[in-house]
């Protein structure tokens, strides 16, 4: 597919305009497309349903929660940053610097696990899925203080895309609170979207598999906070954003093989 083509993300733009420098066979592409997907999966459910979504323009209570998102989703946040002013990204930075200084202060076990170096056979991964049930009271770093609305909204993650209009389900399916408005998780699943069919791939945001050599990794998950303040402060170095992204057009077997090597699991 050449550059003057449609781009394969459903904008309906020639990629030059749109993706230019992300090969549609890479991982980033895939991510893309399929975070297009489950987009179109929530806005059918709701056309062809009497049921209407609690989600409104503006809320914002769930972005106030500590979770976390795969890192190909981060590189491709990372992308779209480049759009924005040398401004925009200071004022982002400290934001971040404050809310890590506030996280070091009040929560220095969440940040000490963060910082610690996982592998499977201790216990970091485990702490991270009981340290995601605290709150911590901080916003996104990406949520907008005056509007109440999304500044990255076309390249949000996965989980911003489904979380209270989508549901997947699962025989561990917990009965959580999904927040003060649409409350209990069993109950609203009578009116949300079913997502199931994209399980699988969204379990894959986290894996990379080397055909080559058989072999499966599962990359270590990180909240948005952390990601920023690896990117813009701890490992800031001359450009304003490191390279993550650079990848992009790699096809998706040649990224694994790269990020393996880089982190020497090869
Ligand atoms: S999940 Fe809850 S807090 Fe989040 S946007 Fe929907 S209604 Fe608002
Ligand atoms: S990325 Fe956007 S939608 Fe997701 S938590 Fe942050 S501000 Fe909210
Ligand atoms: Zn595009």
């Amino acid at each position: 597919m050449g550059r003057n083509n449609i781009c394969f993300c459903g904008s309906g733009l020639k990629q030059k305009k749109c993706h230019p420098d992300i090969n549609e066979e890479s991982r980033a592409a895939k991510v893309i497309k399929l975070h297009k997907k489950i987009d179109i999966a929530i806005e059918n459910h709701y056309k062809n349903t009497n049921f209407t979504p609690v989600c409104y323009d503006g809320c914002s209570e769930c972005c106030y929660d500590y979770f976390v998102i795969s890192d190909i989703e981060f590189a491709i946040i990372l992308y779209e940053l480049r759009k924005w002013s040398q401004l925009e990204i200071e004022e982002l930075r400290q934001n971040v610097k404050m809310q890590w200084e506030f996280l070091n202060i009040n929560f220095p076990e969440l940040v000490d696990n963060l910082e610690k170096y996982a592998t499977n056979k201790n216990d970091v991964f485990e702490k991270d899925f009981m340290l995601r049930v605290q709150k911590t009271g901080l916003p996104c770093p990406f949520l907008d203080a005056k509007s109440n609305n999304c500044k990255i909204y076309n390249v949000r993650p996965s989980v911003c895309r489904s979380f209270g209009t989508g549901f997947i389900d699962k025989d561990s399916y917990q009965n959580n609170i999904i927040c003060s408005k649409i409350g209990n998780s069993i109950e609203a699943k009578v009116w949300q979207t079913d997502i199931s069919n994209f399980e699988n791939d969204l379990l894959s945001l986290t894996n990379l598999y080397c055909e080559k050599y058989d072999l499966s990794v599962s990359r270590r998950a990180y909240p948005i906070v952390y990601e920023l303040y690896l990117s813009l402060i701890k490992y800031k170095s001359d450009i304003e954003i490191p390279k993550m992204y650079e990848k992009f057009s790699l096809k998706e077997k040649e990224y694994i093989r790269r990020i393996m090597e880089e982190n020497k699991i090869l």
